[in-house]
Protein backbone atom coordinates (compact mmCIF):
# COMPACT_ATOMS: atom_id res chain seq x y z
CA UNK A 1 0.00 0.00 0.00
CA UNK A 2 1.30 3.36 -0.72
CA UNK A 3 2.89 5.63 1.91
CA UNK A 4 0.51 8.67 3.23
CA UNK A 5 1.94 12.26 2.91
CA UNK A 6 1.74 12.25 6.35
CA UNK A 7 4.07 9.29 7.57
CA UNK A 8 6.84 11.80 8.59
CA UNK A 9 9.77 10.37 6.63
CA UNK A 10 7.84 11.44 3.47
CA UNK A 11 6.45 14.46 4.54
CA UNK A 12 10.73 14.96 5.26
CA UNK A 13 11.43 13.50 2.01
CA UNK A 14 8.66 16.03 0.00
CA UNK A 15 9.92 19.01 1.94
CA UNK A 16 13.75 18.44 1.39
CA UNK A 17 12.87 17.37 -2.80
CA UNK A 18 11.44 20.52 -3.42
CA UNK A 19 13.82 22.73 -0.54
CA UNK A 20 10.32 23.92 1.61
CA UNK A 21 11.43 26.03 4.59
CA UNK A 22 9.06 26.06 7.23
CA UNK A 23 7.29 29.81 7.41
CA UNK A 24 6.30 30.59 10.94
CA UNK A 25 4.28 33.21 10.55
CA UNK A 26 1.82 31.23 8.12
CA UNK A 27 1.40 29.17 10.96
CA UNK A 28 2.78 26.28 9.29
CA UNK A 29 3.06 23.05 11.47
CA UNK A 30 2.15 19.99 8.68
CA UNK A 31 0.25 16.76 10.13
CA UNK A 32 2.54 13.59 10.93
CA UNK A 33 0.20 11.43 12.60
CA UNK A 34 -1.80 9.56 11.14
CA UNK A 35 -4.02 8.12 13.74
CA UNK A 36 -5.23 12.27 14.07
CA UNK A 37 -6.04 12.07 10.28
CA UNK A 38 -8.12 8.98 11.14
CA UNK A 39 -9.87 11.09 13.61
CA UNK A 40 -10.43 13.91 11.49
CA UNK A 41 -11.51 12.28 8.34
CA UNK A 42 -14.06 10.17 10.43
CA UNK A 43 -15.47 13.37 12.34
CA UNK A 44 -16.20 14.79 8.44
CA UNK A 45 -18.48 11.66 7.77
CA UNK A 46 -17.17 12.22 3.67
CA UNK A 47 -18.70 10.41 1.12
CA UNK A 48 -18.49 10.38 -2.93
CA UNK A 49 -21.61 12.18 -3.07
CA UNK A 50 -19.72 15.41 -0.65
CA UNK A 51 -17.90 18.07 -0.87
CA UNK A 52 -14.79 18.86 1.65
CA UNK A 53 -12.95 22.06 1.37
CA UNK A 54 -9.79 22.46 2.59
CA UNK A 55 -8.38 25.89 3.80
CA UNK A 56 -4.07 25.80 4.42
CA UNK A 57 -3.56 22.60 2.58
CA UNK A 58 0.31 22.44 3.56
CA UNK A 59 1.68 19.66 1.41
CA UNK A 60 -1.33 17.68 1.32
CA UNK A 61 -1.55 15.34 4.39
CA UNK A 62 -4.91 15.65 4.84
CA UNK A 63 -5.96 17.06 0.91
CA UNK A 64 -4.88 13.05 0.25
CA UNK A 65 -7.13 11.45 2.79
CA UNK A 66 -9.89 14.04 1.59
CA UNK A 67 -9.44 13.09 -2.30
CA UNK A 68 -9.72 9.34 -0.77
CA UNK A 69 -13.48 9.90 0.81
CA UNK A 70 -14.94 13.33 -0.71
CA UNK A 71 -16.60 13.34 -4.16
CA UNK A 72 -14.91 16.71 -4.61
CA UNK A 73 -12.10 18.63 -2.83
CA UNK A 74 -11.05 22.10 -3.20
CA UNK A 75 -8.21 23.48 -0.99
CA UNK A 76 -7.14 26.85 -0.56
CA UNK A 77 -3.43 27.55 0.27
CA UNK A 78 -2.14 31.68 0.71
CA UNK A 79 1.33 30.21 0.33
CA UNK A 80 2.84 30.49 -3.64
CA UNK A 81 5.71 27.95 -2.86
CA UNK A 82 3.18 25.18 -1.42
CA UNK A 83 1.26 25.12 -4.54
CA UNK A 84 3.73 22.91 -7.12
CA UNK A 85 4.28 20.39 -4.35
CA UNK A 86 0.68 20.06 -4.07
CA UNK A 87 -0.01 19.75 -7.94
CA UNK A 88 2.81 16.97 -7.40
CA UNK A 89 2.13 14.87 -4.76
CA UNK A 90 -2.03 15.26 -5.35
CA UNK A 91 -0.94 14.68 -8.90
CA UNK A 92 -3.02 10.81 -8.66
CA UNK A 93 -6.01 12.27 -7.40
CA UNK A 94 -8.99 14.08 -10.11
CA UNK A 95 -10.76 15.11 -8.06
CA UNK A 96 -8.50 17.78 -6.10
CA UNK A 97 -8.51 21.41 -6.69
CA UNK A 98 -5.83 23.95 -5.65
CA UNK A 99 -6.27 27.65 -5.56
CA UNK A 100 -3.72 30.06 -4.44
CA UNK A 101 -5.25 32.94 -2.14
CA UNK A 102 -5.77 34.42 1.38
CA UNK A 103 -9.29 32.11 2.34
CA UNK A 104 -9.97 35.82 4.28
CA UNK A 105 -9.92 37.44 1.13
CA UNK A 106 -11.79 34.87 -1.10
CA UNK A 107 -15.53 35.08 -2.14
CA UNK A 108 -16.36 31.46 -0.63
CA UNK A 109 -20.01 31.16 -2.24
CA UNK A 110 -18.62 32.24 -5.82
CA UNK A 111 -16.11 29.25 -4.46
CA UNK A 112 -18.78 26.83 -3.87
CA UNK A 113 -20.10 27.34 -7.35
CA UNK A 114 -17.31 27.03 -9.32
CA UNK A 115 -15.59 23.90 -6.90
CA UNK A 116 -18.71 22.53 -5.39
CA UNK A 117 -21.48 21.88 -8.31
CA UNK A 118 -23.40 18.34 -8.45
CA UNK A 119 -22.35 17.62 -4.58
CA UNK A 120 -24.95 17.14 -2.10
CA UNK A 121 -23.78 18.21 1.13
CA UNK A 122 -20.02 20.51 1.61
CA UNK A 123 -18.46 20.44 5.00
CA UNK A 124 -14.92 22.28 5.83
CA UNK A 125 -12.25 19.92 7.21
CA UNK A 126 -8.77 21.77 7.85
CA UNK A 127 -5.68 22.12 10.45
CA UNK A 128 -6.14 25.75 10.86
CA UNK A 129 -3.23 28.28 10.81
CA UNK A 130 -3.29 29.16 14.63
CA UNK A 131 -3.06 33.28 14.01
CA UNK A 132 -6.10 33.63 12.25
CA UNK A 133 -7.91 30.72 13.46
CA UNK A 134 -10.91 33.06 15.03
CA UNK A 135 -11.26 35.05 11.74
CA UNK A 136 -12.00 32.29 9.54
CA UNK A 137 -14.38 30.41 12.16
CA UNK A 138 -16.13 33.60 12.13
CA UNK A 139 -16.30 34.39 8.33
CA UNK A 140 -17.42 30.29 8.24
CA UNK A 141 -20.21 31.20 9.97
CA UNK A 142 -21.55 34.53 9.05
CA UNK A 143 -21.21 34.45 5.41
CA UNK A 144 -23.96 31.90 5.83
CA UNK A 145 -22.16 29.07 3.39
CA UNK A 146 -24.42 26.23 3.41
CA UNK A 147 -21.81 23.80 5.06
CA UNK A 148 -22.76 20.37 6.64
CA UNK A 149 -19.81 20.01 9.11
CA UNK A 150 -17.11 22.27 9.77
CA UNK A 151 -14.13 19.98 11.09
CA UNK A 152 -11.36 21.91 12.45
CA UNK A 153 -8.18 21.72 14.01
CA UNK A 154 -7.72 24.55 16.24
CA UNK A 155 -5.66 25.55 19.49
CA UNK A 156 -6.51 23.51 22.58
CA UNK A 157 -7.68 26.18 24.27
CA UNK A 158 -9.88 27.95 21.27
CA UNK A 159 -11.53 24.41 21.16
CA UNK A 160 -12.85 24.66 24.80
CA UNK A 161 -13.91 28.26 24.26
CA UNK A 162 -16.02 27.46 21.43
CA UNK A 163 -17.51 24.34 23.18
CA UNK A 164 -18.09 26.16 26.52
CA UNK A 165 -20.91 26.33 28.78
CA UNK A 166 -22.06 28.88 30.48
CA UNK A 167 -20.53 29.81 33.91
CA UNK A 168 -16.76 28.95 33.53
CA UNK A 169 -13.65 31.52 32.27
CA UNK A 170 -13.82 29.91 28.54
CA UNK A 171 -17.12 31.09 28.03
CA UNK A 172 -17.02 34.08 25.84
CA UNK A 173 -18.57 35.87 22.69
CA UNK A 174 -16.87 33.09 20.85
CA UNK A 175 -18.56 30.23 22.39
CA UNK A 176 -21.99 32.08 21.90
CA UNK A 177 -21.37 33.03 18.00
CA UNK A 178 -20.01 29.35 17.90
CA UNK A 179 -22.77 27.69 19.22
CA UNK A 180 -25.39 30.24 17.77
CA UNK A 181 -25.06 28.83 14.37
CA UNK A 182 -23.90 25.53 15.38
CA UNK A 183 -23.58 22.33 17.96
CA UNK A 184 -20.30 21.86 19.03
CA UNK A 185 -18.40 18.75 19.76
CA UNK A 186 -14.63 18.26 20.93
CA UNK A 187 -13.46 15.69 18.80
CA UNK A 188 -10.08 15.14 20.00
CA UNK A 189 -7.30 16.66 21.87
CA UNK A 190 -3.71 16.68 20.16
CA UNK A 191 -0.60 16.38 21.48
CA UNK A 192 2.66 19.02 19.78
CA UNK A 193 4.44 16.17 18.67
CA UNK A 194 1.64 15.18 15.94
CA UNK A 195 3.21 18.44 14.00
CA UNK A 196 6.54 19.22 12.28
CA UNK A 197 7.39 22.02 13.08
CA UNK A 198 5.80 20.82 16.92
CA UNK A 199 4.04 23.86 17.62
CA UNK A 200 4.27 25.63 21.19
CA UNK A 201 0.78 24.59 22.32
CA UNK A 202 -1.59 21.74 22.90
CA UNK A 203 -4.00 21.31 20.03
CA UNK A 204 -7.70 19.72 19.54
CA UNK A 205 -9.65 18.60 16.53
CA UNK A 206 -13.66 20.04 17.04
CA UNK A 207 -16.68 19.57 14.80
CA UNK A 208 -19.57 22.23 14.49
CA UNK A 209 -22.30 20.99 12.61
CA UNK A 210 -24.83 23.89 11.26
CA UNK A 211 -27.64 24.05 13.08
CA UNK A 212 -31.03 24.28 10.52
CA UNK A 213 -32.00 27.46 12.57
CA UNK A 214 -30.41 29.17 15.85
CA UNK A 215 -31.30 27.93 19.11
CA UNK A 216 -32.93 31.14 20.12
CA UNK A 217 -34.70 33.55 17.98
CA UNK A 218 -33.79 37.65 17.41
CA UNK A 219 -35.22 40.27 15.71
CA UNK A 220 -31.86 40.81 14.56
CA UNK A 221 -28.36 38.42 14.68
CA UNK A 222 -26.26 41.84 14.70
CA UNK A 223 -28.05 43.36 17.66
CA UNK A 224 -27.85 40.27 19.59
CA UNK A 225 -24.33 39.61 18.76
CA UNK A 226 -23.83 43.43 19.67
CA UNK A 227 -25.05 42.90 22.89
CA UNK A 228 -23.36 39.88 23.71
CA UNK A 229 -20.01 42.16 22.81
CA UNK A 230 -20.76 44.73 25.16
CA UNK A 231 -21.84 42.43 28.12
CA UNK A 232 -18.45 40.78 27.52
CA UNK A 233 -16.55 44.04 27.39
CA UNK A 234 -15.13 44.37 30.28
CA UNK A 235 -15.69 40.50 31.73
CA UNK A 236 -14.98 41.18 35.38
CA UNK A 237 -17.95 44.37 35.44
CA UNK A 238 -21.38 43.45 36.03
CA UNK A 239 -23.97 42.79 33.36
CA UNK A 240 -25.60 45.75 33.75
CA UNK A 241 -22.68 48.00 33.75
CA UNK A 242 -21.23 47.34 30.70
CA UNK A 243 -24.92 47.59 29.23
CA UNK A 244 -25.15 50.85 30.13
CA UNK A 245 -22.82 51.75 27.41
CA UNK A 246 -25.87 50.76 25.27
CA UNK A 247 -28.64 52.52 27.70
CA UNK A 248 -26.81 55.44 28.75
CA UNK A 249 -25.98 56.16 32.32
CA UNK A 250 -29.27 58.00 33.11
CA UNK A 251 -31.31 55.20 32.26
CA UNK A 252 -29.21 52.52 34.50
CA UNK A 253 -32.34 52.07 36.80
CA UNK A 254 -34.84 52.06 33.85
CA UNK A 255 -31.74 49.15 32.76
CA UNK A 256 -31.52 47.10 35.57
CA UNK A 257 -35.36 46.48 36.06
CA UNK A 258 -34.93 45.24 32.06
CA UNK A 259 -32.62 42.86 33.06
CA UNK A 260 -34.89 41.56 35.95
CA UNK A 261 -37.93 41.05 34.24
CA UNK A 262 -35.47 38.86 31.94
CA UNK A 263 -34.63 37.07 34.63
CA UNK A 264 -31.69 38.16 35.20
CA UNK A 265 -29.99 39.99 38.65
CA UNK A 266 -28.48 42.81 37.36
CA UNK A 267 -25.31 42.33 39.57
CA UNK A 268 -24.43 39.05 37.38
CA UNK A 269 -21.91 38.84 35.38
CA UNK A 270 -21.98 37.95 31.23
CA UNK A 271 -20.12 34.69 31.82
CA UNK A 272 -23.04 33.15 33.43
CA UNK A 273 -26.01 34.33 30.76
CA UNK A 274 -26.72 31.48 28.69
CA UNK A 275 -27.97 32.14 25.18
CA UNK A 276 -31.36 32.34 25.76
CA UNK A 277 -31.36 34.70 28.47
CA UNK A 278 -29.08 36.93 25.91
CA UNK A 279 -32.03 36.63 23.66
CA UNK A 280 -34.54 38.01 25.79
CA UNK A 281 -32.28 40.62 27.03
CA UNK A 282 -31.85 42.00 23.44
CA UNK A 283 -35.51 42.13 23.05
CA UNK A 284 -36.35 43.87 26.01
CA UNK A 285 -33.12 46.42 24.97
CA UNK A 286 -35.07 46.42 21.10
CA UNK A 287 -38.04 46.96 22.85
CA UNK A 288 -36.87 49.93 25.14
CA UNK A 289 -35.22 51.46 22.09
CA UNK A 290 -31.89 51.25 24.06
N1 LIG B 1 -3.16 20.96 6.14
C1 LIG B 1 -1.72 20.86 6.36
C2 LIG B 1 -1.44 19.77 7.37
O1 LIG B 1 -2.36 19.45 8.15
O2 LIG B 1 -0.34 19.26 7.41
C3 LIG B 1 -1.10 22.19 6.78
C4 LIG B 1 -1.72 22.85 8.00
S1 LIG B 1 -0.84 24.28 8.56
C5 LIG B 1 -1.33 24.28 10.27
C6 LIG B 1 -1.77 25.67 7.97
C7 LIG B 1 -1.68 25.97 6.49
O3 LIG B 1 -2.48 27.12 6.20
C8 LIG B 1 -0.29 26.30 5.96
O4 LIG B 1 -0.04 25.56 4.80
C9 LIG B 1 -0.34 27.80 5.63
O5 LIG B 1 0.50 28.19 4.58
C10 LIG B 1 -1.81 27.97 5.27
N2 LIG B 1 -2.36 29.33 5.47
C11 LIG B 1 -1.99 30.25 6.39
N3 LIG B 1 -2.74 31.36 6.29
C12 LIG B 1 -3.64 31.13 5.29
C13 LIG B 1 -4.68 31.92 4.70
N4 LIG B 1 -4.97 33.14 5.15
N5 LIG B 1 -5.38 31.39 3.67
C14 LIG B 1 -5.09 30.12 3.21
N6 LIG B 1 -4.13 29.35 3.73
C15 LIG B 1 -3.40 29.84 4.75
Amino acid sequence: EAVGIAASGRTRDIIRKHGFTFKKSLGQNFLIDQNVLDRIIEAAGLDETRGALEIGPGIGALTERLAQAAGKVAAVEIDRRLIPILQDVLSPYENVSVVQADVLKTDLHELWEQKFAGCEKVSVVANLPYYVTTPIIMKLLEENLPVEHIVVMVQKEVAERMAASPGGKEYGSLSIAVQYYCEPQIVCKVPSGAFIPAPNVDSAVIKLTRRDKPPVEVRSAELFFKIVQTSFAQRRKTISNNLTALSGKERKAELADLLRGCGVEPERRAETLSLTEFASVTEALANAGM
